[in-house]
Order: structure tokens, then C-alpha cells, then sequence
């Protein structure tokens, strides 16, 4: 025992020295915006932040540290120091003392975003809550708040409709934005086991977006109670341990409730925007990434709107959010809530918005503000010199009579519609454009730990994408079919927890929807590659596909798969060569390395090689994959196993961890 205390103090010791070296940072942060102030340089030097990162992370290693722990701690540390840098542009150090109003009680989603978002300034705010959105606006209109929080809009829930039809009434600007994680925790008095619990409260909205974990909980009823952290303390006075409440860890520390789970989100990419309202707006340095919301109302003629938003285009605006509200009293007539990437401080701004004025009926700027997100470092990784190398075009008149217009069937998928190429990006990993991607893990989720350990080996070797099969087509019935929906939740937390965009298959027409919930690309297998309903339901969610290519098709109707795809509204297709069947038999299947030229010149659609299932052996797949990395696709996606001798698919194709970093070495040195 009196080991144990001895290493906790130390721990306690060494905690303390990382916050006294966070604060000295954050101190020595505010010294650097106010000399770049002086100069005139940037907030941002990405090629310093990408150097930092690769330093911090080469004597990390060197230290017995991941990649992957230093890239998530930088990132935190990198990001609060521009947020520290921005508020400091904005003038926000006057005036000195913060008053934010935010809807809710102490430990409400709200406050905490607002923590987040004032966090250089803690000592200098003081954040009151108030009972409904409309006294937020009150309480910033009559002086009695500096600034007011709302939500505007949750990535499960949608819009706040009450929120957007306040804003177009109240007297405020927006002057800024927070984006938060919104993770929902099981609350109770006592560790009990959760079939036991009978009852739980919690805002509606939090409730929603938990229903799923709540309705496979038996004998328990949900109830709707007016606040999340209201709720916690209902939980708390009724001091029973069959209650529960859904709300906060935060909220759950305050009132003194025990967390009983965490993440009980069903969807794990659960995030709420937050407006920050002031009474007038601020002027926003043009050196930070700036958007710009307007409430805008057109002509009641036919296409009056259609003349306003290309009016915007003309000025090479982004738009980032379109929304429409009823007018109050005018049925059938809407305003429209726009949010634009630029500063009203830009002269092509300024100009847009003035020949906007004249297009609309009424048009109001509610602010420009600091765009929130902020886009993070990674670490350099070169790609090898003429490592992907553009194919050389060739000549019209030696094109192959199978390629020629007429007989090509594909429209959508043709690079003659579409010149340049398709860069998908996915959770900021652009796969179609000069970047090589690898995306790498086992055939098929075995188990929590098997998925973390490949998770954890794909982020040190700097893999982008992890991938893991759950509903696995086997040519024998009897062979492991995957683990379903409870393998897609492992490879989920896994791909959460290494910050790895996951890669699955579908191979059900029903299964789409609720496997695109968790995964963020879905994989047709070469077996399904000409199953007609699956490619156009997948086609109708929005999720990229990898589409595999048939093992008996040719480029024509590997094209035409895609266009299925492409048909039914998903343009998000990326194309995967992975080997077909030929008269050999000494290889799994034969990968076909000449479709790569050709497909980078029939179509503007990302090209990816699996040489795993081409080889079928592990000491085939290196050699393959550097051959492949040398004809010019966009990545590779490859197999491998923390211990392939006992992979229950695919085992003899499973590259071992050590083989795979080699593999890794050897494209990107
Ligand atoms: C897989 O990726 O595990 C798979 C089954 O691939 P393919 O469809 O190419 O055989
Ligand atoms: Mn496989």
C-alpha cells in the first residue's frame, strides 16, 4: 500500500509539472502573437507547426512514446495556442471582465462550450445561466451579458430551428464559434450494473441522440426532463440507485453523480455548433480564417434565389451552410440562413454583398467571426520522388478499340465529363489527390483487442485509414462470416481512439444505413461488384465507397459499377484493384497492374491496389505493393494481423506488423 501511495504522489508531482509547463506555454504563446502582431506575419506557419510536430514525435520515440499519443497531445496544445493567438486579435482581453450568458444550468453542454470557447480568459469570465435561448438574447440586448452562447445546430439532431428564428429578430452579431464533441454519459448514484436500472432522465434532444443505447437496456424507461444537468440533479436528490440520468462527465463531477458508461452517443461523430453573440461585431483580422453568416429573404418569382446564390458563386464564394426558415405571417415564403468562408473586412466580399443587396428583399450581415475549424498538422511524410507519377498521356490514335467513345457505356464515371481529378476527402484524408494513402488492418474485426492492436500499428507507421471486415463474404458458409454490428462497434472505438477513419464492407442492400452510421468509407467487395441493388443503395448514402473490382471483369464493367454508384447521387467512389482470375494458380489471383495507367486515363475517379487478395501469400504482398506504388494509383490497402497464424480469415495474406512497417518505410522514405 504504502508503494502504491509513494507512486501515486509521484504521479501527482509529475501532473503538476505538466501544468505549470501548459500555463508557461500559453504565456510564452501570447509573448509570440504579440511580436507576429508587430511584424505582421501570420497566425498560422504550418511548415513550423509540421516540423515541430516531427521533432516532438522523433524524440518521443526515442523516450518510448507513441506517434500517435505526442500527435493527439500536440494537437490539443498546438490548437489552444492559435485559439489564445485569435481571441488576442479579436480584442477580446477588453473589456475586462467577461459576462457570457448561456441557456441552462452549471455543467449544461452550453457552459461548457462556452469554457471552451473563452478558455485563455477563464479568470476574467463569469458565465450566467438563464432559463430559455430567448433570455440569452435578452440578457446580451439590455447589457446585462457581454456576450450570449446558443446552439444552432447538432450533426444528429439538425438545426435549432428556435435558434435561427431568433436570430433573425435579435439586435446581435455573431462573433464567433465553437464546435464541441458532444459525449453523453450514463449517470447514477452507485457502480451498479446497468439491467438493474429503471428510470432515466435527461433533456429530449440527449435522449434522442441515445436511443438506442437506451432501448436495449430491459424493464428501463426513458423520461424527458427539462435539462440534462437538471436531471443530474433530480438523479442526485432522489438518492436511488435504480435512476439515471444522461448528461455530462462534467456535469456528473459537479453534482457529485458516478459516470456508469461513457459514449452512449449512437453516433460517434456527435458534434453541436455554438454561435457567440455580442451587441456589435468585431472586426476580424484578415489573417484568420474567417466565415461570415447573413439572413438573407428573395423575390416571391421563380428563380430569385437561384439569382442570389449565383451571384456568390460569380464571387468565388464558399458557402458552408444553407438554411431556410418560414417567414413569420407570409405562408410559403422563407428566409434563408447563409454562412460563407470569407471576412466582410475582403474588398471581394464587401463587393459581393453590396450587388447581394440589390438581389434580395432584405439581406442582414449578422457577422463575420473566426471559422473554428482549424485545420491540424500532420507530420511530414514525403513521398518517395516520382513516386506517383502522372500516366503519360498517349496519342488518340493508339487508344484500344474497347476504349472509344461509342462503346463506352459509362457516362458519369468518364474523364471526358469530368477533366480533373476526384479527391475525396475523408475526415481530412484526400484520397484521389497527389497524397499516397495506405489504408491498412485485418481482413476481418476479431475481437476488441485484435482491432485496437492493428488501430495502434496502422497510426505508428502512418497509415491514414484503418480497415476491418465485419460482414464477411466467405466462399464456404461454414467458414467465420465476421462479427457483425458488435465488430463494426470495436472497429469504430478503435478508429476513434487512433483517430483513424475506419474502411468495412457491406454486403447487404439493409445494412447500408446503419453501417454507414459508424463507418466513414463502405467497401464493395469484389464478390458484389455487379450487385445491382447493393451499388445503387450504397449509392444513395453519402458515405465514399471503395468499390472492389469484379475477379471476372473487365475495365468496361468495372466503369459501369462505379456509374451505378455515381447514378444514384453518390459521387464519392474510389476504385480498387485487387487482383482476377487467371489460369495461374500460384498466386491467389493475378493483379493486374496495367488497369492502373488505364484507369487513371479512362476516369477522374481515385484508384486504390489491394495486392493481399491478388497474392495470397504474406511474402508476395511487399513486392506487389512497391510494384504497384510505381504505376501511379492513389494508395494501397492491405491485410495484416497482430498474429497472422491465428487469423480466422485470410491468415496466410495477413502482412505481420513488422512487415508492414517495412512496407511503409519503403514507400515513404
Ligand atoms: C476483403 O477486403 O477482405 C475482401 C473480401 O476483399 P475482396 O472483395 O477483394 O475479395
Ligand atoms: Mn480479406
Amino acid at each position: 500500500m504504502d508503494d502504491l501511495e509513494k507512486i501515486r504522489s509521484e504521479i501527482n508531482s509529475v501532473d503538476e509539472r505538466i501544468l505549470e509547463a501548459l500555463a508557461d506555454r500559453r504565456k510564452l504563446a501570447g509573448q509570440i502573437i504579440e511580436a507576429k502582431d508587430h511584424l505582421g506575419a501570420p497566425i498560422r506557419d504550418s511548415l513550423r507547426e509540421e516540423q515541430l510536430l516531427a521533432n516532438l514525435i522523433a524524440r518521443g520515440r526515442s523516450q518510448g512514446l507513441d506517434a500517435h499519443l505526442i500527435t493527439r497531445v500536440f494537437h490539443e496544445i498546438i490548437d489552444d495556442s492559435i485559439r489564445s493567438q485569435q481571441l488576442h486579435l479579436l480584442d477580446y482581453g477588453k473589456p475586462d471582465l467577461k459576462r457570457v450568458a448561456f441557456q441552462g444550468i452549471e455543467g449544461a453542454y452550453s457552459e461548457l462550450a462556452g469554457r471552451k470557447y473563452f478558455a485563455p480568459y477563464l479568470d476574467k469570465t463569469v458565465f450566467t445561466g438563464v432559463g430559455t435561448f430567448e433570455q440569452v438574447v435578452d440578457a446580451v440586448e439590455d447589457g446585462d451579458a457581454d456576450y450570449g452562447l446558443l446552439p444552432v445546430e447538432n450533426t444528429s439532431a439538425g438545426s435549432i430551428n428556435e435558434v435561427y428564428d431568433l436570430l433573425s429578430c435579435a439586435q446581435l452579431s455573431i462573433v464567433g464559434e465553437e464546435v464541441m464533441r458532444i459525449e453523453h454519459c450514463l449517470l447514477g448514484m452507485e457502480d451498479v450494473a446497468l439491467s438493474s436500472i429503471r428510470q432515466i432522465y435527461s433533456h429530449p434532444r440527449a435522449l434522442a441522440e441515445c436511443m438506442k443505447f437506451v432501448s436495449k437496456l430491459p424493464n428501463c424507461q426513458a423520461i424527458p426532463y427539462a435539462e440534462a444537468a437538471m436531471a443530474v440533479i433530480k438523479v442526485r436528490d432522489e438518492k436511488d440507485p435504480v435512476l439515471a440520468a444522461i448528461a455530462s462527465e462534467e456535469a456528473g463531477r459537479l453534482y457529485g453523480l458516478k459516470v456508469l458508461r461513457r459514449n452512449i452517443e449512437d453516433q460517434p461523430n456527435n458534434y453541436t455548433r455554438f454561435l457567440v453573440l455580442a451587441k456589435k461585431p468585431v472586426s476580424v483580422d484578415q489573417r484568420i480564417p474567417c466565415k461570415t453568416s447573413l439572413i438573407m429573404a428573395t423575390s416571391h418569382e421563380e428563380g430569385s434565389l437561384l439569382k442570389a446564390l449565383t451571384l456568390l458563386h460569380r464571387y468565388k464564394i464558399n458557402l458552408s451552410k444553407l438554411e431556410s426558415r418560414p417567414i413569420p405571417g407570409m405562408p410559403f415564403q422563407y428566409l434563408f440562413y447563409i454562412d460563407f468562408e470569407g471576412n466582410t473586412a475582403e474588398d471581394r466580399i464587401a463587393q459581393a454583398l453590396e450587388k447581394l443587396r440589390s438581389a434580395t428583399t432584405s439581406l442582414k450581415v449578422l457577422g463575420s467571426y473566426p471559422a473554428q475549424h482549424r485545420a491540424k498538422t500532420s507530420p511530414k511524410i514525403e513521398v518517395l520522388a516520382g513516386g506517383s507519377p502522372e500516366p503519360e498521356p498517349e496519342p488518340e490514335a493508339t487508344k484500344p478499340a474497347a476504349e472509344k467513345k461509342e462503346k463506352v457505356a459509362y457516362k458519369l464515371a468518364s474523364r471526358d465529363r469530368k477533366p480533373d481529378d476526384t479527391i475525396i476527402t475523408v475526415r481530412g484524408v484526400r484520397i484521389g489527390g497527389p497524397d499516397f494513402v495506405v489504408i491498412a488492418g485485418p481482413c476481418a474485426v476479431e475481437s476488441r483487442e485484435q482491432i485496437r492492436k492493428c488501430a495502434r500499428y496502422v497510426k505508428e507507421c502512418g497509415g491514414q485509414l484503418l480497415r476491418g471486415g465485419c460482414f464477411k463474404p466467405r466462399t464456404s458458409p461454414y467458414s467465420f462470416q465476421g462479427l457483425g454490428f458488435d465488430g463494426l462497434e470495436m472497429l469504430a472505438e478503435a478508429g476513434r481512439e487512433y483517430d483513424l477513419p475506419i474502411v468495412t464492407e457491406v454486403l447487404s442492400p439493409s445494412d447500408v444505413e446503419p453501417v454507414s452510421r459508424f463507418a466513414d468509407v463502405l467497401q464493395i467487395g469484389a464478390r458484389n461488384m455487379q450487385n445491382f441493388s447493393l451499388l445503387s443503395e450504397v449509392g444513395r448514402s453519402n458515405r465514399p465507397v471503395l468499390l472492389k473490382r469484379g475477379m471476372m471483369s473487365t475495365m468496361e464493367e468495372f466503369l459501369n459499377a462505379a456509374e451505378y454508384i455515381l447514378d444514384s447521387g453518390n459521387h464519392q467512389v474510389i476504385l480498387c484493384e485487387r487482383g482476377i482470375r487467371t489460369f495461374e494458380t500460384a498466386t491467389r489471383n493475378t493483379l493486374d497492374l496495367g488497369s492502373i495507367p488505364i484507369l487513371r486515363r479512362l476516369t477522374h475517379l481515385p484508384i486504390m491496389v489491394d495486392p493481399s487478395h491478388a497474392a495470397g501469400k504474406r511474402d508476395l504482398v511487399v513486392p506487389l505493393a512497391l510494384a504497384a506504388h510505381a504505376v501511379g494509383p492513389h494508395g494501397l490497402i492491405v491485410e495484416i494481423h497482430p498474429d497472422p497464424e491465428k487469423a480466422l480469415s485470410d491468415g496466410p495474406q495477413a502482412l505481420y506488423f513488422h512487415q508492414f512497417a517495412d512496407l511503409m518505410r519503403r514507400i515513404y522514405q
